[in-house]
């Protein structure tokens, strides 16, 4: 006869070691919190992702930047070359570091190990019941509370009831991260602290093309399901027309999709329960970047955890989605666009090769959110 799987038990469970997962359980375990983070996934593991991160994540997340680069790639970026695709270019220039490069294999490595929470890596949620008040995850974690940290797709969004691809304003996007050889990285004239970053013509997307240490990073998202290919494959003959890199870069993109911040509508908390990074929806709509949410959603839920003092009910968890909307704004202040509807209707790509406009606004505003200081919550 088989042997009976033991019974594990934690305080909480957290599905998912991305970045939301595994700033949570950081969080809580610096609080004295029995902490299990299960992945279906093991660690290193790659990521889709452009992996460009503003040095507020850094700051929260209270990273050392030379411990970090110790042995890791950290691409520190001082400007952007900025345009629509086919179109002029805007070059822009900071005085400091305004961003960095990092490759999420790398980074959500050095998180999940950095957070001190027990692992089970390699095994996805399977089953989730509910249980005396708390909850059984797999038939064989026993827990008071779970945190739902499994990115867009997470199991536990959808045990709540969330719906994949029911939304309008989903993010899809394809990219291909590859290490550079010598004559590439040669031919390549990207400059690593220089991310390029064209816009479509309709203004529905854009796409990057970034390099970081020996590595280069090519994408492009899309706030709209059709033809996402054909986009990519325009903006990848664009580059080469410019000559921006070698012809002979393999052509292996992958694809995700995501929500965007104030357009899901998944509920973040339930009884026992709470949503954190992509699978509560959260990334920024101009942008569509997601670890800067993914982190401080994860740091303003573990604050609720920590003051619930181990009454996990909905009432004591409420606190949860007012500190997401204090901090990131109710659904009607969001815009769903990578770019605002009006600017699409009236001046189209114009504001887009004026330096002003590009630096106050497009990459101040969107893309650093310079305007929003770093969320720090020890
Ligand atoms: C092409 C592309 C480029 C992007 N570029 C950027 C960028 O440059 N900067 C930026 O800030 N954001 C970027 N984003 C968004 C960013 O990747 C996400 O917002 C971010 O990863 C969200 O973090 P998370 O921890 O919530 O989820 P994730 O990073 O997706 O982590 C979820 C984890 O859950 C695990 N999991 C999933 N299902 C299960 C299951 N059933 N059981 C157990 N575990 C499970 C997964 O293995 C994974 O490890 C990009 C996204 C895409 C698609």
């Amino acid at each position: 006869m088989p042997m009976a799987e033991a019974m594990e038990s934690c305080d909480v469970l957290i599905v998912g070691g991305g970045p939301a997962g595994s700033t949570c359980a950081w969080k809580l375990r610096r609080h004295g919190l029995d902490v299990l983070v299960l992945d279906s996934m093991t660690f290193p593991r790659d990521k889709v992702c452009a992996g460009w991160i503003t040095p507020s994540v850094l700051d929260t997340l209270q990273i050392e930047c030379a411990d970090y680069a110790a042995g890791r790639v950290l691409q520190p970026i001082t400007g952007f070359s900025t345009g629509v695709i086919d179109g002029a270019e805007v070059e822009t220039r900071y005085r400091n570091d305004v961003s960095y490069g990092i490759r999420r294999y790398e980074f959500d490595h050095y998180l999940l190990q950095r957070s001190g929470a027990r692992l089970r890596l390699g095994e996805p949620l399977r089953s989730l019941e509910r249980s005396n008040g708390g909850w059984i995850a797999n038939g064989t974690i026993r827990t008071s509370l779970l945190v739902g940290a499994g990115g867009h797709s997470c199991p536990v969004a959808r045990f709540l009831g969330a719906q994949l691809g029911a939304q309008q304003s989903l993010v899809v996007a394809q990219e291909a991260e590859f290490p550079l050889d010598a004559a590439q990285a040669k031919a390549c004239r990207v400059l690593p602290h220089t991310p390029e970053l064209f816009f479509c013509q309709d203004l529905k997307g854009y796409g990057w093309c970034f390099r970081k240490g020996d590595y280069l990073n090519i994408g492009l998202g899309r706030n709209e399901n059709h033809h996402l290919s054909e986009h990519l494959a325009a903006f990848c003959d664009f580059l080469k027309r410019r000559g921006k890199f070698p012809a002979d870069i393999p052509n292996e993109f992958r694809g995700h999709a995501y929500l965007l911040q104030g357009h899901s509508a998944r509920k973040p908390t339930d009884n026992g329960v709470l949503l954190i990074g992509d699978a509560a929806g959260l990334a920024y709509p101009q942008s569509g970047e997601g670890i800067r949410p993914a982190v401080e959603s994860a740091l303003l839920a573990a604050e609720t955890i920590i003051e619930a003092e181990g009454d996990y009910r909905q009432a004591q968890l409420a606190p949860y989605p007012q500190r997401l909307q204090g901090r990131f704004g109710t659904a009607q202040s969001a815009d769903a666009s990578l770019f605002p509807q009006q600017l699409q209707r009236f001046i189209g790509g114009k504001l887009l090769s004026n330096a002003w406009f590009t630096r106050h606004v497009v990459l101040d505003r969107w893309f650093l959110h310079a305007q929003q200081h770093p969320l720090r919550i020890y």
